[in-house]
């Protein structure tokens, strides 16, 4: 692939050669041929994809061959988070427009908008702004957003991570309706698919993401629950969610066979898949659930690998793997750019260690919500900080669990009992009267 057979014209070649690139990336090489063709975009990139060049060489393109050179209204507008990142891509494109007849410049904040103001009114096609100086200036009647043809939102979750929404969303109330609009963003959160499904129309959905980055790809939650609620919530999240293809995984064999069972008395149709299971039950419930016959698929971590199971909306760790490889594996089932998809992952106490070296191993928080009527109390609360302060111990440990005081039983009897939760509650209540603790105060 070269960037001639992009269709770019030999005014860009010449820069792009100046710049020394030789070969388009991934991102360049998706991207371009959509945005000449006028689509919208839904590009997933990071820095360090070239995704700049991407999104900056076909919008030179396009604002060049429907230029009228006696009038430069502002007709490409780049958005982007940072100051940094704004003068970075500024200077990108002044490299990449030394051989167009197009003019650009930058604003952001911190700085006195003065020289700003001059270069803007001088006339520009292509304005790089961060959100708050761009509405600033907008509001001093020094510029005018009426004529641009193209939107660029770069790393769209970092604006939304530093709180720009209600300025994003003021700023296209100030852009003609008739637009291209490109969205780039590293993750993809509800927050973002939002913001991308109000922007853009029919867009293309363009992905260059290293395959080992995919968990960064997907909307990942936790949920803080004991054990023995974890069912309920299952059934909860699936049903109130309406959802209708939803992967489950847990630990354990009889694990996955308990928990189709339970999803079977509520009318969920299940099927659980793992080593124990015939060929021929293996297939009819891959079956069945690639048919949506079958809601929900329980499965182990060995019996899903390698089946050949299509990108789902949601995904459930019913437990999390002591292997933090096998939870990117496991999320990786789930959608990736563009597509919706979750990955959820239910969290008791004793797991909250696993939580640390999936996050050491992802290099990435993973968020932390909560479930209307699944909420901790305070004891389980304060039970899981202090758990999740403690040092990890070893994988499988089975060490037996404090239970106030009451005789001790097995997981699985505690699982189906739901007594035993709600004694436990009585035996907090029961503490609660003498007086609130001083870590709940
Ligand atoms: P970006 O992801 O846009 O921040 O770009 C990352 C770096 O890659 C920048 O230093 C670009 O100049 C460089 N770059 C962009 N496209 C190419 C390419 N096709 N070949 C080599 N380097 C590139």
């Amino acid at each position: 692939m070269t960037f001639e057979s992009l269709g770019l014209k030999k005014e860009l070649l010449k820069a792009i050669e100046e710049k020394g690139y030789t070969t388009p990336s991934p991102i360049q090489e998706k991207a371009i041929p959509v945005i000449l063709k006028g689509n919208d975009v839904l590009a997933s990139a990071q820095t360090g994809t070239g995704k700049t060049a991407g999104f900056t060489l076909p919008i030179l393109q396009i604002i060049t061959d429907t230029k009228n050179p006696k009038f430069r209204p502002i007709r490409a507008l780049i958005l982007t988070p940072t100051r940094e990142l704004a003068a970075q891509i500024y200077d990108n494109v002044r490299d990449y427009s030394k051989r167009v007849n197009i003019k650009s410049t930058v604003i952001f904040g911190g700085v006195k908008p003065k020289k700003q103001i001059a270069a803007i009114r001088n006339g520009v096609d292509v304005l790089v702004a961060t959100p708050g100086r761009l509405l600033d200036l907008h509001d001093q009647k020094a510029l005018s957003l009426k004529r641009v043809d193209i939107l660029i939102l770069d790393e769209a979750d970092r604006m939304l991570d530093m709180g720009f929404v209600r300025d994003i969303k003021k700023i296209i109330a100030l852009l003609p309706n008739q637009r291209q609009n490109l969205l780039f963003s590293a993750t993809f959160s509800k927050e973002i698919k939002k913001l991308a499904q109000g922007i853009l129309t029919n867009p293309s959905l363009v992905e260059a993401a290293p395959e080992n980055t995919t968990a960064e790809m997907v909307t990942q939650k936790i949920y803080r629950v004991p054990k023995s609620r974890k069912a309920a919530m299952v059934i909860e999240l699936i049903s109130k969610g309406n959802w209708d293809q939803v992967l489950i995984f847990t630990r354990t064999k009889h694990g996955a066979n308990r928990l189709a069972e339970k999803l079977q008395k509520k009318d969920i149709s299940s099927a659980a898949i793992h080593g124990n299971k015939s060929q021929s039950a293996r297939t009819k419930a891959l079956k069945g659930f690639k048919e949506n016959s079958i809601r929900v698929l329980v499965a182990t971590d060995i019996a899903a690998r390698g089946l050949d199971i299509p990108l789902l909306p949601h995904v459930i760790n019913y437990e999390l793997p002591n292997i933090p490889e096998d939870y990117v594996h496991r999320i990786g089932r789930t959608g990736r750019a563009g597509a919706s998809g979750e990955a959820i992952s239910l969290v008791s106490r004793e797991e909250l260690e696993y939580v640390k070296s999936i996050e050491k191993l992802l290099q990435q928080k993973l968020k932390i919500v909560e479930l209307e009527g699944f909420d901790l109390t305070p004891t389980e609360q304060s039970q899981q900080n202090r758990s999740s302060t403690k040092k990890p111990k070893s994988s499988q440990s089975n060490k037996p669990k404090r239970n106030f005081g009451r005789k001790k039983k097995s997981n699985d009897t505690k699982e189906n009992n739901p007594k035993s939760t709600k004694n436990r509650r009585n035996n907090n209540k029961r503490r609660f009267k003498k007086g609130p603790r001083k870590d709940n105060g």
